[in-house]
C-alpha cells in the first residue's frame, strides 16, 4: 500500500498537504536524530494502540511528521500486527533517549510502545503480546524501571483518551512480566 492512500484510509488526505507520494516514502526514514531533547532520565513506559487496523513505523512516522507536523515518529517501538509489518515484529520509532511525542504529561520521562490494531474493537494477537512481554522485560533491565512504572496511556494524569483500548488493561500488561 502507498503512503497517501493509507493516510486517506484512515482519515487524511495527503494531496491536501500538497504532499507527493516521494515526499511521504522520503519522511518515512528513521532519523538518526529527531531534533527532541534527550530525556534526562527514563522512568517509565508508556502503552500505546494506533487505534487503526494497519500500520508500521515507516507509516506512522509519515503520519506524525505530515500530519501532526513533528520531528518524528512519537512512538519508541511498534509492535507490528501482520498488517504492514510482521505479527509481533518489534520495529524501533523515535530514537532513545530522545523524548518522544505519545502521551501529553508523559513524555519527558518515558518510553512509548504502541502496539499496531484497535484494541476497542479487536484484541491485539498472541505474537504481539508475546513480543511486548519481551521488550518490556529487556527496556526493565536496561533502564532499570521499576515494574510498576509500565503503564497505559489512558491511565496518564490529565489524559483524555481510551487509548490502548478496552481490549487492553494494565493487569494484561502486569502478566507478561511476572511471567519469569
Ligand atoms: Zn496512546
Amino acid at each position: 500500500m502507498k503512503y497517501l492512500e493509507w493516510l486517506q484510509q484512515i482519515g487524511f488526505r495527503g494531496e491536501e498537504a500538497g504532499i507527493t507520494e516521494e515526499e511521504a516514502a522520503e519522511k518515512s526514514q528513521p532519523l538518526s536524530n529527531p531534533g527532541s531533547t534527550l530525556m534526562k532520565s527514563v522512568n517509565r513506559i508508556i502503552i500505546h494502540h494506533s487505534a487503526t487496523e494497519t500500520g508500521n513505523a515507516a507509516y506512522f512516522r509519515v503520519l506524525h511528521r505530515i500530519v501532526n507536523r513533528w520531528n518524528d515518529i512519537g512512538y519508541h517501538y511498534v509492535i507490528g500486527n501482520g498488517s504492514l509489518s510482521g505479527d509481533g515484529e518489534i520495529e524501533e520509532g523515535r530514537k532513545l533517549p530522545f523524548r518522544g511525542a505519545h502521551a501529553k504529561g508523559g513524555n519527558e520521562d518515558s518510553i512509548g510502545i504502541c502496539l499496531v490494531g484497535n484494541f476497542n474493537r479487536n484484541n491485539p494477537t498472541d505474537a504481539q503480546m508475546s513480543s511486548l512481554g519481551l521488550l518490556l522485560k529487556k527496556l526493565i533491565a536496561e533502564y532499570s524501571i521499576p515494574a510498576d512504572s509500565i503503564t497505559l496511556h489512558r491511565l496518564i494524569q490529565g489524559s483524555s483518551t481510551e487509548c490502548p483500548g478496552d481490549n487492553i488493561r494494565l493487569h494484561n500488561i502486569r502478566y507478561l512480566i511476572d511471567i519469569k
